[in-house]
């Protein structure tokens, strides 16, 4: 499985960095953003590096699909948002930070304006509570 040494996301799934997991399987993992665009962003990552769509093969592309879906239903009934914005940044000029292939799921609230990223680190106390509650809302 290809791994990149300074990569955070490889860190956390290589155990090496903390994350607030709320999910994994053999090729994805799926924990909290740590600065979040609304309450309960979560991201799912391919566990192993990818810089993003263009290089990504097919297993692994379709796993995270596969997994985002999952994920988004299980906040669906956990947090009862009235929408969700799923979002992937291929490049720095889109917005990508982190150059390890991951999808955005971003709850919206009713009455919410939603963003593609958060504006500083969320609550961490607060945020653990929200990951329980998608853990629990998991099928
Ligand atoms: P992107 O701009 O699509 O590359 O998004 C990267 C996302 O990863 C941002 O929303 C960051 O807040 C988030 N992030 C960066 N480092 C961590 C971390 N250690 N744990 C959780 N989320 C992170
Ligand atoms: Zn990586």
């Amino acid at each position: 499985m290809k791994q990149q040494d300074n990569c955070i996301f490889c860190k956390i799934v290589r155990g090496d960095a903390p994350a607030i997991k709320v999910y994994e399987d053999g090729p994805t993992l799926v924990f909290m953003d740590i600065n979040p665009a609304s309450e309960g962003h979560t991201l799912v990552i391919s566990k192993e590096h990818f810089e993003n769509i263009l290089v990504i093969d097919e297993p692994a592309i379709t796993a995270v699909t596969l997994t985002t879906q999952r994920i988004a239903r299980a906040i669906y009934r956990a947090l009862t948002p009235a929408g969700m914005r799923i979002a992937q940044f291929n490049g720095t000029p889109a917005g990508q930070t982190v150059f390890h292939y991951h999808m955005h799921l971003i709850p919206v609230q009713a009455g919410e304006q939603p963003r593609s990223h958060g504006r500083g680190p969320g609550d961490r106390e607060q945020i653990k509570t929200l990951a329980k509650r998608i853990r629990a809302a998991l099928e």
